[in-house]
């Protein structure tokens, strides 16, 4: 489409660049040409995964030791047992890792692009999903290009390929150049092609082509990497499993050694085929191989609870890190503050003069009026690109502000860009803080500027007083810089305008330059009032708050100190000011500076990084197009959902739904209770893990033989032990998780606290057990069926009622609601009913090898022997 001109492509796709396709013809080419989505190559299928699992090497040696059993010894039951319930697991866990990934694609999807575009006449935002070939696409400064596009019209229109081509300079583009069928893509300048980004100007085009038939979607191999979803937590994990194992594999050999030793010594006779099942199922059961599965599903359960507190996670990484954050850099407007902005101050080069009215209602009055007060008014209509009617609202809250503020000049903004059309515009951006437009007025050219203070009278070599043009000197430096800090100590934004007449043909970024200075307004954006409770919780839970802004610095800091952040305005840096500091330096001052002023996205990355190299765990906001660096160097980048660039939302990890500073520290708060879960089950399930290889070992070196047969242990690891272990995964939030200070993202999962309790807990488990197979064995001379049978009841007696001490690592159940949690309780009466199941249905108890006659009295005790280790846990607690 390159080669062909502009009308004819047109003409060719059935389109219209006025009103674009009608709503008709895009659902026809949607049927017929599907979605406009590149389609990712699929992984395995759950078929292939699960087979891969069961024929995983731990699998395979259960498995082998059931075969063993069944040729050898003629256990039918068992081996049949061991198999289904090894399938059973196996599947079970790929199923709950399968809907934990379908949850984060589905929240990736909540947070996914947007195009605008013209249809049946409008313009409306879509899907970028739903775009279809002919679809008439308006792109501007931080859109990401949602399909193959070729451009009708550009303004300064840049973008940057470096997705496709892998060129890193921005590409100007040209809607009006017609190239030849050879030319390289990287230079096709009048398209623009998926999944390239803009990255300054604006610009129209026609949908080309969409999904998989796109330049990109071509490119194959750019769309099969595959992410390593595995997150610091579950390494961890992993590591601790195959540490678990080693230990495991050792007393499971000495086990069998002291096994075959006491059968030569004659101390007792166990049969090698048993002792090599016990041993086996022993090494299984000591390996806590469901924790990953768990740890993923409990994640996904927490990213799914935090898009409904309106924080879109991406990543279940991200979830983890959040816990650990211990600086959030956030930028001020809209995030800290209302975006509400309101001019309420005008200088026109000699005195100041209130505006009143409230918010964007055309209402209210400028206490004092002139014609430089009106001149001020014109520039700030026209060199503006927001729109406010009745019932709508579109542009940057800053221009938005100057609309109201004209009309009480006397000047209504559609009459006025009627009259005055735009010829020509050098757009605004953050590092530039100011812009400029070319008007025709009066059959003559106009330029007009707006901008921060500094940045317009750097250009400006006059001003206008009372009608008469000066020579702009030093002591008029002095009384804008007096009038600007008088607004900025108030807490305000301040623009300033700048106009002269403009020369024919030459684009406006060239004649920026020898401006005549027209005054300036004072803009108010209020602090949000929920942000200043949240900055203080947020100082109790050892979290920095860092506020950035592009605003000056006497602002800044007046914001700053009403929102608690800094007490002094030497706890600011400008951007200056970080531009003339060495990294060490930076470093040095990053320590006790809170408030960044007159920033320009590239400082954000150098301020990441400094706080980084400090030993901080950063999250960091971002908006802009040139925020994407300082998102991605940030450990959790945050972008905002109203207000944030596609740009911006690609490269963050978090996308915030309200934009608003609350939303992240709700995710930090959830993020270290999810953290806080996690190290709970963890706890619960290796400590029954420990206690079990105890208790077989230390029954085996009393020659009492195992306690627990191996489908019992299988049963309990498997089956018991997982629903409390999920249900501690949802255990609501403790009080003081805000009184804490970050997780240490280095520390060890199982550290020497839970190393205590797990201590406890499993010599205690270990305990109740042995005292219930000893009374079972040797105080009421029963069977070595009926010993197993109570020692089996008393351990998952244990398990249940211990998951009610789990729920805290530090408070007693004393000090809580044992009830609180309601999966455990459910979890706890599920339990109790697999429990009596197995125990006393005719034919399950047979496979559990329970089928024994036992009295009340008996059982009553083996029940009253759980309470031990609940006992143990909480001893844990006072001797921590
Ligand atoms: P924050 O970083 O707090 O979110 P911001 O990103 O809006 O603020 P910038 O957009 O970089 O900050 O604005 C910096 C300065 O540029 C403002 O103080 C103002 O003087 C000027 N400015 C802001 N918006 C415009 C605009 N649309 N046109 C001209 N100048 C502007």
């Amino acid at each position: 489409m390159h080669k062909t001109p502009k009308e004819e492509v047109i003409k060719y796709l059935g389109t219209n660049v006025e009103s674009g396709l009608s709503s008709d013809k895009v659902l026809a080419r949607l049927e017929s040409y599907g979605e406009n989505r590149l389609i990712e190559e699929k992984g395995e299928t759950i078929f292939q995964r699960t087979l891969k699992e069961l024929f995983g090497f731990l699998n395979i040696l259960l498995l082998s030791a059931a075969f063993i059993s069944i040729l050898v010894s003629g256990h039918f039951t068992d081996g049949i047992f061991i198999f289904t319930i090894v399938i059973l697991n196996t599947a079970l866990s790929i199923y709950q890792e399968q809907r934990a990934k379908n949850a984060v694609s589905a929240l990736k999807e909540i947070s996914s692009l947007k195009a605008k575009v013209k249809r049946d006449g409008t313009i409306k935002q879509v899907d970028s999903i739903n775009l279809v070939v002919g679809d008439i696409v308006l792109l501007e400064a931080g859109d990401a290009v949602p399909a193959d596009i070729r451009l009708m019209e550009t303004v300064n229109l840049k973008t940057g390929e470096s997705a496709l081509t892998g060129e890193s300079v921005p590409v100007e583009k040209n809607a009006d150049v017609l190239l030849k069928e050879t030319t390289p893509l990287a230079e096709r300048v009048n398209m623009a092609y998926m999944s390239t980004i803009i990255t300054y100007g604006r610009g129209m085009g026609v949908v080309v082509a969409t999904g998989m038939n796109t330049e990109i979607g071509r490119i194959a191999t750019l769309l099969n990497q595959v992410e390593d979803e595995s997150t610091p937590l579950q390494v961890k994990i992993k590591k601790l499993g195959k540490l678990l194992g080693t230990i495991s594999v050792v007393i499971v050999a000495l086990i069998f050694l002291v096994g075959i030793l006491y059968d030569y010594l004659g101390i007792t006779d166990f049969l090698i085929v048993d002792l090599f099942l016990v041993s086996v199922s022993l090494a299984v059961a000591a390996i806590p191989e469901g924790l990953p599965t768990v740890i993923t599903l409990v994640l996904s359960l927490g990213m799914k609870k935090m898009a409904r507190k309106k924080a879109i996670v991406k990543s279940l990484s991200a979830v983890e890190t959040l816990g650990s954050t211990t600086v959030i850099a956030s930028d001020k407007t809209g995030t800290l503050t209302q975006n509400k902005m309101v001019v309420t101050r005008v200088f026109d080069n000699d005195k100041l003069y209130e505006v009143t009215g409230k918010g964007y209602e055309l209402k209210g009055e400028i206490k004092g009026q002139n014609a430089e007060i009106k001149q001020i008014a014109h520039i700030s209509l026209l060199c503006n690109d927001a729109r406010l009617d009745q019932d709508n609202m579109i542009g940057d809250p800053t221009e938005l502000a100057l609309i109201p503020f004209a009309f009480k000049a006397g000047l209504v903004q559609e009459k006025l860009r009627e009259s005055y059309p735009r010829i020509d515009e050098f757009p605004f951006d953050s590092d530039r803080k100011r812009m400029s437009t070319i008007h025709r007025v009066n059959g003559d050219l106009c330029l007009y500027t707006k901008g921060a203070p500094e940045k317009v009278l750097q250009v400006c070599t006059l001003y206008v007083k009372d009608g008469i043009l000066h020579e702009i000197d030093d002591n008029f430096q002095q009384v804008v810089r007096l009038a600007n800090e008088g607004m900025a100590r108030n807490a305000m934004r301040v623009l300033a305008f700048a106009y002269k007449k403009a020369e024919k043909d030459i684009p406006a970024e060239k004649q920026e330059h020898d401006l005549i200075f027209a005054g300036m307004v004072g803009i108010i954006d209020p602090p949000r009032e929920e942000v200043k409770d949240a900055i203080s919780l947020c100082q109790q839970a050892g979290i920095r708050v860092v506020m950035i802004t592009g605003d000056h610095k006497i602002t800044a800091s007046a914001i700053g100190k009403e929102l608690k952040i800094i007490s002094d305005e030497a706890q600011a840096l400008s951007g200056e000011e970080i531009d003339q500091m060495e990294d060490e330096t930076l470093i040095k001052r990053i320590k006790n500076t809170n408030v960044f002023a007159r920033v320009s996205p590239s400082h954000k990355v150098r301020i990441v990084s400094a706080l980084q190299y400090s030993g901080n765990i950063c999250a960091m906001t971002g908006d802009g197009v040139n925020d994407a660096p300082a998102l991605k160097q940030a450990d959790i980048g945050i972008a905002m959902g109203i207000t944030g660039t596609d740009v911006s939302k690609e490269a963050a990890d978090m996308v915030l739904m309200d934009d608003n500073f609350t939303t992240i520290v709700t995710a930090i708060e959830e993020g270290r209770n999810i953290y806080q879960n996690i190290r709970k089950f963890v706890g619960y399930l290796v400590s029954c893990n420990v206690g079990e290889v105890l208790l077989i070992f230390v029954a085996m070196l009393l020659s009492w033989g195992s306690p627990l047969l191996p489908v019992q242990i299988l049963w309990i690891n498997l089956v018991t032990d997982s629903f409390p272990a999920f249900a501690l995964g949802l255990e609501p939030k403790e009080k003081g998780i805000m009184n804490r200070l970050p997780i240490d993202p280095n520390a060890q999962i199982v550290d020497k606290k839970m190393l205590i309790a797990i201590s406890f807990q499993s010599v205690f488990l270990t305990i109740a057990v042995l005292i219930s197979f000893y009374l079972g064995r040797f105080v009421y001379h029963g069977t070595y069926e009926l010993a197993s049978t109570l020692a089996f009841t008393t351990i998952i007696t244990g398990e249940l009622l211990r998951t009610y001490s789990a729920r805290s690592e530090n408070n007693t159940i004393f000090t809580m609601n044992p009830f609180q949690n309601k999966w455990i309780n459910f979890s706890t009466i599920i339990g109790f009913v697999l429990l009596l199941a197995v125990l006393f249905i005719p034919g399950i108890n047979k496979v559990f090898h329970t089928d024994v006659q036992m009295t009340f009295g008996q059982i009553a005790t083996a029940f009253l022997l759980g309470f031990i280790p609940l006992f143990g846990g909480e001893l844990a607690k006072l001797f921590k």
